[in-house]
């Protein structure tokens, strides 16, 4: 795998790049969280191990704008002891997975070659679709006709509930259940924002409405009807 290190303790990050190249990975490291990024941005590795405390950008900053754009990579943050705080808050960011300091090397190369077996293409059981909008549930990631849609983890998970269950309609408390479940700050309110957010991000630029309003039921996601063979644009050259 090609792996980038964006670590600040030098020493450290010496340290992991020496063990993944023992273990014939292409590994090399950045300093801070500004230069990590660019070099993420600028040729996508597999792998990122993200140092959490970075200085300049953190690297909770560098996970969000990997995330904005769809960065392909997996990433594996780093994270001070005992904050536990900023190791869910790495998670909900996009994050694969974790490890605190002090680790063991071993347990570092044995998590990076975990999650490069995960595999960068997901199987089918990974992917929901409806119509051109697809979810990959490993990656967390969405797209429509191909092109990576950034959402919250919340739109996400709203969404995945959605697209589990094609033309089933949800009601807004059911809907509140299963996303926010024992957290008891949602109200129906809520569900509608981020259905709107939603809408706004999936269906933009004209393309065909996915989730419908069921008046006085709730919200339900149905892929577009397969195009008829003798459907009004059948068969007609485009102008442009
Ligand atoms: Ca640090």
């Amino acid at each position: 795998m090609r792996i980038l290190v964006v670590e600040d303790e030098s020493q450290l990050a010496g340290h992991i790049v020496r063990a993944l190249t023992r273990r014939n990975h292409t590994a090399e490291s950045r300093a801070d969280g500004a230069e990590g990024l660019r070099a993420a941005l600028t040729s996508p590795p597999d792998l990122i191990v993200l140092d959490l405390g970075l200085p300049g950008l953190d690297g909770l900053t560098v996970l969000a704008r990997l995330r904005a754009p769809a960065c392909p990579a997996r990433v594996l943050i780093l994270t001070a002891r005992g904050e536990v705080g900023h190791r869910v808050k790495g998670l909900e960011a996009g994050a694969d997975d974790s490890l605190a300091k002090p680790f063991a090397m071993e347990e570092l190369v044995a998590r990076v070659e975990a999650l490069g077996r995960r595999g960068a293409t997901p199987t089918a059981a990974d992917l929901l679709k409806a119509g051109d909008l697809v979810m990959d549930i490993l990656h967390r990631r969405v797209s429509r006709a191909g092109q990576p849609i950034a959402l919250s983890p919340r739109e996400f998970d709203v969404l995945q509930v959605l697209l589990q269950e094609p033309g089933r309609v949800f009601s807004r408390t059911e809907l509140c259940e299963r996303v926010w479940q024992r957290d008891h700050e949602y109200d129906t309110r809520t569900v509608e924002i981020f259905i709107t957010r939603l809408r706004k991000k999936i269906e933009v630029g004209g393309a065909v409405p996915l989730i419908h309003t069921i008046r006085s039921v709730g919200y339900t996601l149905r892929p577009p009807e397969a195009p008829s063979a003798v459907g009004p644009t059948a068969g007609r050259s485009s102008p442009l």
